[in-house]
């Protein structure tokens, strides 16, 4: 074979690799490199010619070089949690997985600016943990927090359970440092509110999927850490009854009002049926449950005063049926694990159609009608798993098979079908096919149908530029031509 050919290159690439970040840090068996190579909803399984575990930016950018050298694809990774299928590799075993969790030094953190500075691999949990020992707050807050890593977070721009109040990982986020796909490093590491000074590339790199370079460190955010929280469940009837509900506390709690989550009865009933320990919260059936959460920063009693004046008003104009309200940490951790639950309660249940979307809030009523009665009239008895950021306009509006059909018999032939319904309903409601999960290579091609010809263009032309040779994550986002 000659020099150029695949596995000779391939070659070389390791052999550079393992004098810059060391033999041990090449991993190439199976047994090593299985968990990467799966993503956590085990819809993809690619290949890769290694996984590799550099520990520094310098080690990151070195990989890069030789990447370019020799001309191998590079497929990002952090914690593997992502819903898409952006850190798994394709099926050809010529890319190489790169995996930043060795990068997990929390490098600063400056309490008069109210940031911290972590590198890419450190757990999101850990960056909580780490700004509440400060006492301070770090509000990106996302079920698989125990899991997932800054720069995946940062990569997918991902959203959570306190956007409403605190923003998306963008808004959370103030300077980046990245290694470009030619292996320099951009030290964007600013901790500015406010820096006018042309093209805006922290925010080109966050939300790209690591198309267009690989994110090393951040500057992020810090927050006062609120001195009471008040969770509590509620029980409507309608979707229209949890909207007017939401416009209600929003009035009422200003900005105080930090989550809004919606859940179908569904939804709660299946976290019942899975998660024991996770029992329906009410006497009788109820068509919705929203589980809200009020920070104050004054102290328990202003926020309880403000809960109960607001529920009052709830009861008082017939829009909540019932309510329970926590009285302890345990409760409150119940009730969010009620709701984080539902996702693996799912993922027990059997493999499902998901859809995560974005809605202008005010047609989120109209979207659910017309978009329910169409699948039931297309899939006879298929079940709705309808829970979200409702607060922010996101649904993840997912449908499983009807009772006693085989969940993969169902994906087979009615997955088309039932995206295509729901999409184009959300395009016709003004809406996002990817609210806050990205498009991987899950939904690469939908991105393309739904988009505008010149917003692709724009897009492409971004990509091009900055990655003439398609290596950053290639076959994710957007396709090269
Ligand atoms: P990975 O899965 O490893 O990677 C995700 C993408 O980012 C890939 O394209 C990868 O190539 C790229 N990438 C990773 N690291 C870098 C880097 N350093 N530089 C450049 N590119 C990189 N998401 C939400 O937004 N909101 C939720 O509420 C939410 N809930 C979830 C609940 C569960 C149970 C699970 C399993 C997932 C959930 N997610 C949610 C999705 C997922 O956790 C997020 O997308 C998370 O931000 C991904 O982080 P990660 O480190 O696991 O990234």
């Amino acid at each position: 074979m000659t020099a150029s050919t695949p596995s000779s290159a391939q070659s070389a690439f390791l052999t550079a690799c393992r004098e810059s970040i060391g033999t041990n840090h090449v991993l190439n068996t199976p047994s090593d490199t299985a968990s990467y190579l799966t993503d956590w909803r085990r819809r993809y399984t690619g290949a890769a010619c290694a996984v590799l575990c550099p520990a520094s930016t310098e080690e990151v950018a070195a990989i890069v070089r030789h990447a370019l050298t020799h001309r191998i694809a590079l497929v990002p990774q952090g914690g593997n949690t992502g819903l898409a299928g952006g850190a798994t590799p394709d099926t050809s075993g010529t890319q190489a997985l790169l995996s930043l969790r060795r990068l997990k030094r929390i490098r600063a953190l400056d309490l008069h600016n109210n940031t911290i500075t972590a590198e890419a691999g450190v757990i999101l949990a850990d960056v909580q943990a780490a700004a509440l020992a400060a006492d301070r707050l770090f509000a990106l807050s996302l079920a698989a927090e125990g899991s997932c890593t800054i720069g995946g977070n940062l990569a997918t721009n991902a959203g959570g359970t306190a956007v409403l109040r605190y923003g998306n990982a963008r808004e959370l986020c103030l300077g980046l440092e990245v290694v470009t796909p030619e292996g320099e490093c951009w030290d964007g590491l600013r901790g500015l509110r406010k820096d006018n000074t042309g093209y805006d590339l922290r925010d080109l790199f966050i939300g790209a999927e690591g198309t267009l370079g690989i994110i090393t460190a951040a500057v992020l955010k810090l927050h006062p850490q609120p001195a009471a929280r008040v969770t509590a469940l509620a029980a409507l009837a309608s979707p229209q009854a949890a909207l007017a509900f939401l416009a209600l506390a929003q009035r009422a709690a200003g900005p105080l009002l930090t989550g809004f989550e919606l859940m179908s009865d569904f939804c709660v009933r299946l976290v019942g049926q899975h998660f024991p320990q996770l029992p329906y919260p009410f006497r009788h059936k109820h068509a919705q449950i929203v589980l809200l959460e009020l920070s104050d920063n004054e102290n328990e009693a202003h926020a309880h005063a403000l809960f109960e004046r607001l529920m009052a008003a709830a009861l008082e104009q017939g829009l909540v049926e019932d309510a329970v309200v926590a009285t302890n940490l345990a409760q409150t951790a119940a009730f969010w694990a009620l709701r984080e639950h539902i996702p693996l309660a799912q993922a027990k249940e059997g493999l499902n159609i998901k859809h995560d979307i974005a809605l202008p809030i005010s047609r989120i009523a109209d979207f659910m009608s017309a978009t329910d009665a169409a699948i039931a009239q297309a899939v006879p008895g298929a079940r709705q798993v309808t829970f979200g950021h409702l607060g922010d306009g996101n649904l993840h509006y997912n449908v499983a098979a009807p009772p006693g059909v085989e969940a993969q018999a169902f994906l087979a032939q009615h997955e088309a079908t039932i995206n295509r319904l729901v999409h184009d309903s959300v395009q016709r409601h003004h809406g996002s096919i990817s609210a806050e999960h990205g498009l991987g290579q899950l939904k690469i091609d939908e991105a393309a149908r739904y988009k505008s010809t010149t917003e692709l263009r724009l897009m492409r032309t971004l990509k091009h530029a900055f990655d003439p040779l398609n290596l950053m994550n290639p076959g994710k986002v957007l396709r090269w031509h």
